[in-house]
């Protein structure tokens, strides 16, 4: 069995009380690593490491932070395979997301910020014939990144990216559910040329190695995604403190439907958008608004290519759904499946779990379900399941579509689907979401804002906005007398 480890001042540690937790395999139900339950004691070391090495780091040439960067990312291509298989055993994705999407994007995000730093400049503000201004955007120091586990090392690397990038030393926590591909990430960091103590891995539970991260008073700054809950509790946290935070929180998204687009394109993208990786993206739409004139043909032609897909063992080269990363989360989704029933809703497909034949008979598979007949403001549609759950919803004009999509309490992403040009720049002024997909669903351009409004987050991450999070503007006015 694998024993995981901590990463602190370069060196590979036990957790200080010498307590794991145990980590089971999804697909299989199965016992296969241990992990550290560090605590504060744990914190305090990684932050002190990362604190003493915050002179050396922030003082390297933009150049020497981008090399290391970018040697990381390419020695995280040189070990896809192995850093797939473990992402798809340790969370129950199909093993061909984490080679296609999961690890690749990881890699980008170093390289992206291993480019982004070198273009990386600041503003200057002239008062003609007084003084002029510029503003010094300088690293934070010592900053907190926590992650979820359902895109584990592409999320983990979002973050730690360009805080490492803009000169900060990094104390980061893994998901415990999910933390095997950031402890074989902290055996490429030496490797790749960062010195002891930049980057720092404790992990652990959200409660005891997270909290203690954001309440420790050297953790100038918190990048956080994960749950909306968890996210008010690091807030409250770190308010008092005047902490930095970027909270990347949930989402209860719409797909929006209208009868005037592309149906066969929408219709491959609407199934993806609702169960890739088990429905369990934060991006995921699980409210599908259809507009009325063509919701039967939708219902028919979408459940139809739903009940094709593929749920099965991650490593089978044909399976499209993997394991849901956990018994009690399975546990969660299914019990939604019961509130849609008690609500009035009719289980159109799926609904049930899963105990495929051979290895992955205990795992945590379940059906994609498509449920109907529910209102807006219902648990089942109000509620983030994250789960291969989606709900259809009628709607008879674009006023009505606005309204469902926006009456819920999270505001992460839209998708919609028209080919009416108007349209298309019209509705995603109204639509009160941080990210709005026009004829498309997930297409990514890192130097994008990515986040959430409402209860979806505060701040965005990528491009710029990432380096201008991880770095504090200070401004220099610079007194220019007139020539006598
Ligand atoms: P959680 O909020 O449960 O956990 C996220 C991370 O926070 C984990 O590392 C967790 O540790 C840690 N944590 C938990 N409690 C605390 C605490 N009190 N202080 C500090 N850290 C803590 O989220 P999940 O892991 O369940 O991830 C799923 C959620 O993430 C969904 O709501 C999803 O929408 C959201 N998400 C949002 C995205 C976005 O970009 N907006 C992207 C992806 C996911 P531990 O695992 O040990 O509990």
């Amino acid at each position: 069995m694998k024993k995981i480890q901590n990463f602190i001042n370069g060196q590979f540690a036990d957790p200080t009380n010498g307590e794991y937790l145990k980590i089971y395999e999804p697909a299989t139900g199965n016992l296969y690593a241990l992990l550290p339950l560090s605590n504060s004691k744990d914190v305090e070391k990684a932050v002190r490491a990362a604190k003493n090495a915050f002179p050396i780091w922030s003082h390297f040439s933009i150049d020497q932070r981008s090399a290391c960067l970018r040697n990381l990312s390419e020695i995280i291509s040189d070990n896809l395979d192995m850093l797939s298989a473990a992402e798809s055993k340790d969370n129950g994705k199909p093993l061909k997301l984490a080679q296609n999407v999961d690890i690749p994007r990881a890699s980008k995000n170093f390289g992206f910020f291993a480019d982004a730093i070198t273009q990386f400049s600041s503003e200057s503000h002239h008062m003609v014939g007084t003084a002029i201004n510029y503003t010094l955007r300088q690293p934070i120091g010592v900053v907190g990144c926590i992650s979820p586990w359902n895109l584990p090392l592409y999320l983990f690397s979002w973050k730690i990216a360009p805080a490492l990038a803009a000169g900060n030393c990094v104390v980061a926590k893994p998901s415990e559910v999910t933390p095997m591909t950031a402890y074989l990430l902290s055996k490429f960091i030496k490797d790749a040329g960062f010195p002891d103590g930049v980057f720092n891995i404790v992990h652990g539970l959200g409660p005891e190695a997270g909290q203690a991260i954001v309440d420790h008073p050297e953790v100038k700054a918190i990048s956080f995604t994960g749950g909306t809950q968890t996210g008010a509790k690091i807030a409250a946290a770190a308010a008092p403190k005047f902490k930095k935070l970027s909270l990347e929180l949930g989402g209860k998204n719409p797909a929006i439907i209208f009868a005037d687009c592309d149906f066969d394109k929408m219709l491959s993208n609407v199934v993806l958008s609702s169960f890739a990786n088990q429905g369990q993206i934060c991006l995921c739409g699980s409210r599908i608004l259809i507009e009325e004139s063509i919701y039967g043909k939708f219902k028919t032609a979408f459940i139809e290519k739903v009940k094709k897909i593929k749920v099965g063992d991650p490593i089978d080269k044909d399976t499209k759904m993997g394991a849901l990363v956990s018994k009690e989360h399975l546990e969660k989704v299914l019990s939604y499946v019961e509130i849609a029933k008690a609500e009035g809703g009719k289980i159109l497909c799926g609904g049930n779990r899963i105990y495929p034949e051979g290895r992955c008979e205990q795992g945590y598979f379940m059906e994609p379900t498509v449920i109907e007949g529910l209102s807006a403001d219902c648990r089942t549609n109000q509620e983030e399941i994250f789960g291969p759950v989606v709900s259809l919803i009628p709607f008879k004009n674009e006023k009505e579509a606005v309204e469902l999509a926006n009456c819920t309490s999270y505001g992460l992403a839209a998708s919609l689907w028209t080919s009416d040009v108007g349209r298309a720049h019209r509705m995603p002024e109204v639509l009160d979401f941080g990210i709005v997909w026009v004829n498309c669903w997930l297409l990514r351009d890192l130097r994008t804002p990515f986040g959430g409004v409402k209860n979806s987050g505060m701040g965005r991450e990528g491009g710029w906005e990432a380096l201008r999070f991880f770095t504090e503007p200070k401004n220099v006015c610079i007194k220019v007398d007139p020539l006598d």
